[in-house]
């Protein structure tokens, strides 16, 4: 089969041409491989961090601590109309324990292993983590405390939920046991537009679950979707406007993924904004920000004052080697060996809460698939997180990787400075504003090479061919 190749500036460009007038297909990758090309595998985690004989675990330097709560509500249509993500129900609080114990269980099989951990940030995900009960906080966060000994204080907890399930009393109890931070996925505050997603939440709800915050003294960070199914420039600088006069510190703003059997991508697409619109929408949005005194720290995510404290989960300043350990439903975990010149290993745990329940019932860790690294896949996945920061250190690539990131994409790069993506200097590659957002079309040229010759493979293994190097995650 013969492949794309975008090694001159010319190839490159006319490849990045075809793409330019499209909607950004999909939302920034922040690692690579896709899921799609993971595999069933017997291996853990626990195979890839080994203990050695004085107790000492062979991991990165540094690491995060990803915890996830599977539930959501219900809505009409399902999954808010346009998520992508694995959910579960939600229809009693006693679902809720059941997966409180479970996650337990899962946790002691890693009780070895994260006594000594000191992760950076730990970030509690889902699903809906805030539809926990106010006397559900303390069993959570008791886990994670007991089962990291060693956490610094100060450690940043972030907790993420809904605006119209934040009370003050459950705020209040999940700073009183760690939270340091709350992250509120309002996506809109238009309430006619937010509707559209089926979800009972009005802008009060936000408003009000930010001054709570505040009140308490928790770190608050507030999601925006532009790009949603009728939206217009209008709506779009009210939303920011209102927003940012609630005092937010932090707000991300990314645009709609519509993709896979959504309500969005199945009866909405003719309400999209047009790709230009959607482009117009992106830029409006960083100038009122700007201007308005917040900082742009990624593509997507703008803060008030600096931002050098803000330890953000799928952005990178440079490539050095860092772990994150996923725990719970569909969580993901992530171990690169390139410091010590191999790959490295990501792993997803099961995705249906019966198959989560029946490993852990079993005995054993609830990993569904994962990934074997290759040299090349690691350095594609390290890349796509510094692209997140706005810049890619060349020197930072060149201590882990042994070459020069210029070197390794030219052809890619060149067009990306001649469509006014990027600028070079001798120590980083710089995105420009519009550079930033086009993160996904350059991820799409960086990784084009490396996805054909794993979608080969994956149809091989499909057909039934022996497994290749790429084929599972094998320590
Ligand atoms: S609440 Fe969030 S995670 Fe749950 S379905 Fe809606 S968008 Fe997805």
């Amino acid at each position: 089969m013969s492949r794309l190749d975008l090694s001159t500036a010319s190839a490159a460009r006319r490849f990045m041409d075809t793409k330019v007038a499209q909607r950004q297909v999909n939302k920034v990758l922040h690692s690579f491989p896709s899921p799609r090309f993971w595999r069933a595998t017997q291996h853990t985690p626990l195979d890839v961090r080994t203990l050695s004989a004085t107790g000492a675990v062979q991991a990165a330097p540094s690491c995060e601590l990803y915890v996830a709560l599977p539930f959501c509500l219900t809505t009409e249509p399902s999954q808010c109309g346009y998520c992508l993500f694995p959910t579960e129900e939600y229809r009693r609080a006693d679902q809720l324990d059941v997966y409180l114990d479970y996650l337990a269980r899962e946790g002691e099989l890693y009780r070895d292993r994260w006594r000594a951990l000191q992760p950076v940030s730990i970030f509690i995900g889902g699903g809906t983590p805030n539809l926990l009960k106010v006397e559900q906080y303390p069993r959570l966060l008791g886990l994670i405390h007991d089962l990291l000994p060693n956490l610094r204080a100060g450690t940043p907890i972030t907790l993420e939920g809904i605006p119209q399930l934040f009370s003050r009393d459950k705020l209040a109890v999940m700073r009183e046991h760690g939270v340091t931070r709350i992250s509120m996925g309002a996506q809109q505050l238009n309430l006619e537009l937010s509707l559209l997603s089926g979800r009972k939440q009005k802008p009060q709800h936000v408003v009000q679950a930010v001054a709570w915050a505040q009140e308490l003294g928790l770190g608050c960070n507030v999601d925006l979707i532009f790009g949603w199914p009728q939206q217009t420039l209008a709506h779009l600088e009210r939303d920011i406007r209102d927003l940012m006069a609630t005092g937010v510190e932090h707000i991300t703003h990314y645009e709609l993924n519509v993709g896979g059997v959504t309500d969005f991508a199945l009866h909405r697409r003719h309400e999209l904004p047009s790709p230009e619109l959607t482009r117009e929408m992106y830029h409006l949005a960083r100038e009122l920000l700007l201007a308005g005194g917040y900082g742009q720290l990624t593509p997507y995510d703008f803060q008030k004052g600096d931002g050098t404290d803000f330890v953000y989960e799928e952005c990178r300043r440079s490539f050095d080697a860092h772990d994150v350990w996923g725990w719970g439903y569909a969580a993901i975990s992530d171990f690169p060996d390139h410091w010590r010149a191999q790959g490295g290993h990501t792993f997803m745990n099961a995705r249906t809460l019966t198959g989560y329940y029946a490993a852990l019932d079993a005995g054993t860790l609830p990993v569904e698939v994962g990934f074997a690294r290759e040299a090349a896949d690691m350095r594609l996945s390290s890349l796509f997180r510094n692209l997140q920061s706005l810049h890619v250190d060349r020197a930072s690539y060149r201590a882990n990787f042994g070459r020069d990131v210029l070197d390794e994409f030219p052809g890619i790069w060149q067009a990306a400075q001649d469509l006014g993506f990027v600028t070079v200097d001798d120590h980083a590659i710089h995105l420009t504003p519009e550079g930033a957002y086009r993160v996904p079309l350059l991820q799409t040229a960086l990784m084009q090479g490396r996805v054909e010759e794993l979608t080969e493979a994956h149809i091989a293994h499909l057909k039934g061919a022996p497994p290749t190097a790429v084929n599972a995650a094998t320590p």
